[in-house]
């Protein structure tokens, strides 16, 4: 089948990815490149920070991680962190060895470096004949496609006359990683202050910005950022800071993905699109499979 997916970010590539391996003549049709989107500016740790119970997404999320386990890609390591500021939370059951840490958990997980990634999975769904074109859309409608895949991140919900979705900003800052074993999110105070190392560099967050439209990043906001991630982590304090992120979350109240007619509509993953994106995408490959649009 002719597919078209709309979107070249996390989502829209894993599931452009699947549908090739799947056979499909896949064309991927994106406004902007993946390091542009918000896929790129992602802390990269694979849970869901969602507060609402969904058996979708602990399903999604451990299968996600099996993917990643699998591939053993660059820019994907498996790494011991904690989250604090609940001891029991849902989603427990969907990373691995859970432990009890204080007033949060400890866990092993993927912490997946979103540019380097990214640019991976570029070249493998090129290897599998996937076609890119950069232009953005205005319709769904008048694509060349048997099914249309709408994965467009923060634009979906726009071609989808979806008025759900909302942008919430989250602004991060680039350190130097002087070689931390472990992530830490906290989410005790007020707003949520994580602290990921990458290797070559640590992304120190955080900040929630419900209805955001602009990604220039705030200096201010940039010194308050490194303030709570040195008092959360003190190793910080001689890193060097290297520069400043903004993306935009497609958040929507639920993630949508289900089958309408032609188009198969994956999209408002917030701040959990790095999580679920494997997950989707093998679900969106089984609609695309399937007319009826009723997953077995
Ligand atoms: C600061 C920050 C930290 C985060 N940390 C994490 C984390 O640790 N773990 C995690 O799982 N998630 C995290 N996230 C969330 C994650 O980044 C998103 O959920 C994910 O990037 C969404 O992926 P997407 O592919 O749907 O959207 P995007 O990455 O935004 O991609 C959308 C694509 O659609 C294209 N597009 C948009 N409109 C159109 C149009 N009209 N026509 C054609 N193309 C269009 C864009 O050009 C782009 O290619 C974080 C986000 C932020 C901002």
């Amino acid at each position: 089948m002719r597919v078209t997916v709309t979107g070249a970010g996390i989502i829209g590539l894993s599931s452009a990815y699947r549908l090739a391996e799947a056979g499909h003549d896949v064309t991927v049709v994106a406004a902007a490149p993946p390091p542009e989107s918000t896929s790129a500016v992602a802390g990269g740790v694979v849970y869901p920070p969602i507060r609402v119970p969904d058996e979708r997404i602990v399903r999604w999320t451990a299968a996600s991680l099996a993917v990643f386990r699998a591939q053993d890609a660059p820019g994907v390591r498996f790494r011991r962190g904690r989250v604090l500021g609940d001891p029991d939370p849902w989603w427990l059951p969907a990373v691995e060895d859970p432990a009890r840490a204080g007033d949060g958990v400890a866990f092993t997980t993927a912490v997946v470096d979103p540019p380097v990634y990214l640019d991976w999975l570029l070249a493998r769904v090129g290897e599998l004949g996937v076609r890119l074109e950069y232009r953005s859309l205005t319709s769904l409608s008048g694509l060349s496609a048997d099914v249309v895949v709408n994965a467009a991140g923060l634009g979906a919900g726009a071609l989808a006359g979806d008025p759900g979705m909302v942008p919430v900003g989250g602004q991060v800052v680039h350190v130097t990683d002087p070689g931390l074993p472990e992530f830490v999110v906290d989410g005790r105070g007020p707003g949520v202050t994580y602290v990921i190392p990458h290797g070559r560099h640590v992304v120190c967050g955080g900040t929630e910005e419900p209805g955001r439209g602009d990604t220039d990043p705030n200096p201010a906001v940039a010194a308050d950022i490194l303030r709570r991630c040195r008092e959360l982590e003190p190793r910080l304090a001689d890193a060097r800071v290297l520069r400043s992120r903004v993306g935009l979350r497609p958040f929507r109240r639920a993630v949508r993905l289900e089958r309408v007619g032609d188009v198969v509509h994956c999209y408002g993953h917030g701040g959990a699109g790095i999580t679920l994106a494997w997950g989707c995408a093998a679900d969106v490959a089984a609609l695309v499979d399937q007319p009826g649009g009723v997953l077995a």
